[in-house]
């Protein structure tokens, strides 16, 4: 399909929307910054409800098969991210459906440990060279079973009273000048408003910002990770003994076979061992470029190569190799893997700057672990999210925590991912029930409390951070 002409337009009427509920915070998107959005505002006392367009809550960590719930330590092994996302972890673990490093080995450099990762093509999420030692480390990396997932966050938002709304899309925000009061909300009923005192966009790519006036960047160049798509598959009944000894016993032939397989566009990468249970199951996440991943235009486009690209993959393992003869195309993703977009220009922006400067602010409400970029990592083995990263610069009523916060790309490219996320998403929904209690808007929420109740909620937070007095920007 290709992009609606902006030259021809028509006038939509204007029309009374029923209100459908009046609630204290809306959440729209339920993925990973929505569940710790809901969860932490319904646990703080708001009336809380969460809108999502599809039928789960999980967004990319469920229906888009993105499983790995990665850097939740340094590489030392000192766990940086807890709170909601570590409990999330020990629900689907009491369920046998997570698989990670036993706390002990967090940090290890055991050469058997390290050698079991990188035989699953997991060495990436779980391994990094410490530079310092010269030698490779295991990460607190987690796994988890999507579908199990999935009925833990209903079981979670049930528990903690929040307001599901499934099936609806959050189009517009209610405006009233430049304060956000609420959401209109899309689905087969129909057009509905919810009011809200505070409303917190988690759709990923922050759909709620422009229509809010919230000023955005959308910069970014190729060849960053969260310039690509991807359209994620499983092919299972793999048997991966077959497969192994294949590739020991002829690597040449192996390397070759997947160079052909890269030519012709097909996705020449695989991991396996990522759930427990999922024994001969193949997981593939084929990227495909571009620079607009919220345009229907790129959507479609890549929704439809996706699924020649998955074909055309499936039919060359099944004839060229060993172990695949039997295995079939057990799932799609249900939704189109998007890795990056806009991001909101908020009261602080999270620049490149802030991977190596060490800074704690004075309104911290996370801590991430600094893995992935190199000899910076090295050197500077965390970093600080300030609360002003998930106030928009301009608009009341408003947070984002999902990727889209307040974030120059190289900063995003390394920070947006699942455990950020619903870690940026319980800051904001503790924020905004606090407002809400407060009477305050969420600019003006008391920081300080802000930190103690996360810090009572089990989060993770630097030495010192719930007493320092409030920043005087926010
Ligand atoms: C292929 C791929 C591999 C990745 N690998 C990893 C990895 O290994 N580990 C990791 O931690 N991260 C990984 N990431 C990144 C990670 O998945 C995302 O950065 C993370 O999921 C972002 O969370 P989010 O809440 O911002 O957005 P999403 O996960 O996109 O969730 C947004 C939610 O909002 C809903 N939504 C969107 N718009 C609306 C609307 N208008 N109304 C209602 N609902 C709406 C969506 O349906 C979805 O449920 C990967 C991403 C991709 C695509």
């Amino acid at each position: 399909m290709n992009a609606v002409s902006t030259r021809k337009t028509v006038t939509e009427p204007a029309r009374e929307i029923e209100i459908s509920r009046e609630a204290d915070v809306v959440v729209v998107g339920g993925g990973p910054g929505g569940i710790g959005a809901a969860l932490a505002a319904a646990r703080s006392g708001a009336d809380t409800v969460l809108v999502e367009r599809y039928g789960y809550l999980g967004g990319m960590a469920t229906g888009g098969l993105v499983t790995i719930i990665p850097n939740l330590s340094t590489i030392d092994g000192e766990q940086q991210i807890a709170g909601i996302c570590q409990e999330v972890i020990d629900r689907v673990d009491a369920r046998g459906a997570a698989d990670f490093p036993k706390k002990e080995d967090w940090g290890s450099t055991d050469p058997k440990l390290v050698r079991h990762y990188v035989d699953a093509n997991l060495a990436f999420f779980y391994i990094r060279r410490d530079l310092n030692l010269g030698k490779d480390r295991v990460l607190y990396t987690v796994v988890v079973d999507p579908e199990i997932l999935k009925c833990e966050l209903n079981n979670m938002m049930e528990e903690a009273g929040v307001t599901l709304c499934l099936h609806s899309w959050g189009t517009r925000p209610i405006m009233d000048g430049n304060r956000v009061r609420g959401v209109f909300v899309e689905n087969k009923s129909g057009r509905q408003a919810i009011t809200a005192r505070v409303v917190i966009d988690c759709t990923g790519d922050g759909d709620l910002l422009r229509p809010a006036g919230a000023e955005c960047d959308d910069r970014m160049v190729p060849g960053l990770r969260i310039s690509f798509f991807a359209f994620p598959f499983w092919i299972g009944n793999v048997r991966m003994d077959r497969l192994e000894q294949f590739r020991a016993a002829e690597p040449d032939r192996y390397a070759g076979l997947m160079e052909e397989l890269g030519r012709l566009g097909g996705a020449n990468f695989y991991i396996k061992d990522l759930v427990p249970n999922h024994e001969g199951v193949a997981w593939f996440y084929p990227f495909h470029p571009s620079l607009r991943q919220a345009d229907i235009g790129e959507i479609n486009r890549v929704e439809l190569e996706g699924r020649k690209k998955m074909l055309l993959s499936y039919d060359f393992y099944r004839k060229h190799v060993p172990g695949f003869e039997q295995s079939y195309i057990s799932l799609s993703s249900m939704q189109l893997g998007i890795q990056g977009g806009q991001r909101v220009v908020g009261e602080y922006v999270c620049t490149e700057r802030d991977i190596s400067s060490d800074e704690v602010f004075e309104d911290t409400i996370a801590v991430f672990p600094n893995n992935d970029t190199g000899e910076i990592s090295a050197r500077h083995p965390s970093v600080c999210i300030p609360y002003r990263a998930l106030v928009p610069k301009g608009v009341e009523g408003l947070l984002v925590a999902c990727r889209a916060f307040s974030s120059e790309y190289p900063f995003n490219e390394h920070f947006n991912l699942i455990p950020h996320c619903i870690a940026m998403g319980q800051a904001a929904g503790t924020a905004a029930a606090l407002a809400v209690r407060e009477g305050t808007e969420p600019r003006g929420v008391d920081v300080v409390l802000l930190q103690k109740r996360l810090l009572a909620q089990g989060v993770i937070l630097p030495g010192g951070i719930g007493s320092l007095r409030r920043p005087d920007s926010c």
